[in-house]
């Protein structure tokens, strides 16, 4: 497996191949990762022949794309059949993966088709990475149609929670980093307020991007939507945040799905505002996308401007996230509940 292989132990598996195949080896995931083992073209045929049905940690279960080209989800399959999701955003000036951490999340959202799903297992940090990996391989051989053909940014804001599996989110991170160049500023972690976790990424060498996912600021309301604040507490999680802010010197963003009739008042977005202030953190409203197991609507137009008017006023920066890939159900663990998997392996987006 050689995305489940740390970098360092690649030579491991070349037993007997000069010391510089693990050299070249480690170039062709990290730095320019293909499809498949025969584009390694360095390596001589016996070898890519053996590796090659171990370079991916996944199949392809569907693909699909969307926004003219410029999104593409994929559901991929571990090979103990698990099934992960992965979102590829293009943009002019920048290429977004949206990443999964874990295979379903023990959180239990009221509102996030992963949480209603319930926690499966953790993802390892190859199975993380590869993700990434996986996406820039495909745009080798197929680029986004206006976008640079590799990944530049990367969001923890697929399925699991990402610091409730701290080794391997840091591994991963370790890897995009100091192996495949990505910069740090262009890593956001998002983190249901996962306390113990915020804390030690404070401690880490990186100075990578935090979002947290707020949603509600009055302490019932929010145990309501997020059960985990019973055990973390909002005053903790946003203390965490503040002092992330102040370590790092990284403005933290609060991510809002916004709920009709339950989180949209007037109250909470002179709470939400207050809090944004207090930590000089960035506010991201976005709304909800409906779930199959649960009956929150997104608000009415007027109502979401009044909500964001209302954070405005009181100070707050505030954008509205757009919603790539809609009709693809490009949110946080739709694809896996909505699709069929046709499992034929095909690569191609
Ligand atoms: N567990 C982490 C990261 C994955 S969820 C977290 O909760 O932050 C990534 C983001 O998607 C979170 O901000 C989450 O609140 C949001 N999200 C989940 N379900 C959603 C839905 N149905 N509609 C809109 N946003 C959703
Ligand atoms: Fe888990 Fe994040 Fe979904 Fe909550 S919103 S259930 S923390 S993935």
């Amino acid at each position: 497996m050689l995305y489940l292989t740390e970098p360092d132990r690649l030579g491991d598996l070349l037993e007997d191949q000069p010391a510089y195949r693990a050299t070249q080896l480690r170039e062709w995931l990290y730095e320019h990762p293909v499809l498949s083992t025969q584009a390694m073209t360095n390596l001589p045929e016996s070898l890519r022949n053996l590796l090659a049905e171990d370079l991916w940690p996944f199949t392809v279960d569907v693909a699909q794309s969307a926004d003219a080209g410029e999104t593409v989800k994929w559901l991929l399959r571990c090979h103990d059949g698990a099934p992960i999701e992965t979102v590829l955003m293009g943009y002019r000036s920048r290429t977004t993966i949206c990443i999964s951490s874990q295979v379903g999340c023990a959180m239990g959202c009221t509102f996030c088709a992963t949480g209603q799903f319930g926690f499966d297992r953790h993802l390892d940090a190859g199975e993380i990475t590869a993700q990434v990996a996986y996406a820039n391989a495909v745009m080798s051989e197929y680029p986004l149609p206006h976008s640079p053909p590799r990944v530049s940014n990367v969001v923890f804001m697929g399925m699991g929670e990402p610091l409730a599996n701290y080794g391997n989110t840091i591994e991963s991170i370790r890897r995009m980093i100091e192996e495949m160049g990505i910069s740090a500023r262009g890593i956001t972690v998002s983190t249901v307020g996962f306390v113990p976790g915020m804390r030690r990424l404070i401690e880490e060498p990186w100075p990578v991007n935090l979002a947290v996912s707020l949603h509600s600021t009055i302490p019932s309301e929010r145990s309501k939507l997020v059960p985990i604040n019973d055990r973390y507490p909002i005053d903790e999680v946003v203390e965490a945040a503040g002092e992330y802010y102040l370590r790092k010197g990284r403005r933290v963003s609060l991510e809002w799905t916004l709920i009709a009739g339950e989180n949209d008042s007037d109250e909470e977005a002179i709470g939400l505002a207050r809090i944004a202030r207090q930590i000089h953190a960035h506010v991201n409203v976005i709304s909800v996308n409906p779930t199959p197991l649960s009956n929150d609507e997104p608000p009415d137009r007027d109502a979401i401007r009044r909500f964001v008017g209302t954070l405005r006023r009181e100070g707050a920066n505030v954008t509205i996230r757009d919603t790539r890939g809609k009709e693809i159900d490009a949110a946080c663990g739709q694809l896996r509940m909505r699709s069929e998997p046709h499992r034929d392996g095909s690569l191609r987006p």
